[in-house]
């Protein structure tokens, strides 16, 4: 396996590798190791371009920086990408390589799941490297959809606590656009405490169960953002906070599972102006990889990870009183925040590898 560091300024480290024998090329980018190694997933997708796999992976390791942080978690901002088609080129020699190569850093970064990698694809990579994270062993950890679920659930209360004085989510209605692992589990809590639920998706047989099980209305992907209702809750892919769709938006709190929610930077200061409630994305969906980081340091609990999951409603009752007290947008109170635990860290000397 061949092997280059690319100097990336501002990240830690930057690998790609080749292997010729398995088709393997990847790169891994540990953005910031500050409070520990790097952890995030590994996405398999068929990038256009190698630039195009490069800025993936660039953002993605950059936003688990803060992910971590805030998440709590000692583990720093890491993420990996596989250029190939999941569904034609992934191979299981192409998955232990990949192994080696996160190996090759030896344990500056931790892998897990992400768009194109399974539970069995992990196990694969596992074979190879203690590196990796995200597989249920004898009922601790493995998917990480239903801990997502309830952690945008435990937000999505805090977010109507704040800003309807409401103490559940009793009568009010919620739109979730995309009812997938994480979207259907968060659809069966909010109904379950009396919620009401409108559901949009591409996938005709998801909203059909959604309006068996929980008497959801639907609607189009397109309509669901701009629905009169309370929340809505964007848990397909990201990007779904554009410049237009804000415009239409009638809901007073956003609070969803997607990555990435906000097409442009902007759109932070533009549902703020709005007089919306915007629950940072990798703040409320941080539960997946919370419950990674406590597999890989060995003390997954479900009473752990419940009061974990919980805190994420206590840590966004902070980013909204702030960005409150401030006038300041709560996606820009949440970065500051993140660089304040991160600071603290690196002032309080955690380090937990001393891996290169
Ligand atoms: P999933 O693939 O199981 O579900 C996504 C759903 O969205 C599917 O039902 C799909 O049909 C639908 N969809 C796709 N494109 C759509 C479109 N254009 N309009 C409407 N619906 C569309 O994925 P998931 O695991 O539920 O994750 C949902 C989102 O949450 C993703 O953005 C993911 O990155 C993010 N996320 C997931 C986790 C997790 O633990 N699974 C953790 C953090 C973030």
């Amino acid at each position: 396996m061949k092997s280059e560091v690319l100097a990336v300024e501002g990240w830690r480290k930057v690998v790609h590798f080749i292997d010729d024998q398995s088709g393997l090329n990847a790169i891994i980018a540990v953005h910031d190791a500050t409070l520990g190694p790097g952890c995030g997933g590994c996405r398999i997708y068929p990038y256009a371009s190698f630039e195009a796999g490069l800025e993936d992976v660039k953002n993605l390791s950059r936003g688990m920086t803060y992910k971590n942080a805030l998440g709590g978690i000692p583990f720093g901002g890491g993420k990996a990408v596989i250029f190939a088609d999941p569904k034609t080129d992934k191979t299981p020699e192409m998955l232990r390589a990949f192994g080696a190569a996160v190996d090759h850093l030896e344990g500056l970064y931790y892998t897990a799941e992400d768009s194109g990698v399974t539970e069995a694809d992990l196990a694969m990579i596992r074979s190879v490297t203690p590196y990796a994270a995200g597989m249920e062993d004898k009922g601790v950890g493995g998917n990480p959809s239903p801990f997502t679920a309830r952690g945008v659930w435990r937000g999505m209360q805090a977010a109507a606590r704040a800003k309807f004085g409401a103490e559940t989510l009793k009568d009010l209605t919620v739109s979730i656009l995309g009812v997938g692992a994480v979207g259907m589990e968060l659809a069966r809590l909010i109904h379950e405490e009396g919620g009401r639920l409108v559901v949009a998706d591409v996938n005709p047989t998801a909203m059909k169960e959604a309006v068996e099980r929980f008497g959801a209305e639907t609607s189009t992907p397109e309509d669901a953002i701009a629905l009169d209702v309370d929340i809505f809750a964007p848990c397909a892919l990201g990007g779904s906070l554009r410049q237009d769709s804000v415009e239409r938006m009638q809901a007073k709190i956003v609070a969803g599972a997607a990555n990435n929610q906000l097409k442009t930077p902007d759109m932070d200061q533009k549902l703020h102006d709005r007089g919306v409630l915007y629950c940072p994305d990798y703040v409320i969906n941080a539960a997946g990889v919370i419950s990674v980081g406590l597999e890989i340091l060995g003390t997954w609990a479900t009473e752990e990870m419940n009061r974990r999951i919980d805190k994420i409603g206590d840590r966004l009752s902070e980013i909204f009183e702030r960005a409150q007290a401030e006038n300041t947008p709560t996606g820009a109170v949440a970065d500051k925040m993140a660089l304040e635990v991160i600071s603290k860290g690196a002032k309080s000397g955690v380090k937990s590898t001393s891996a290169a």
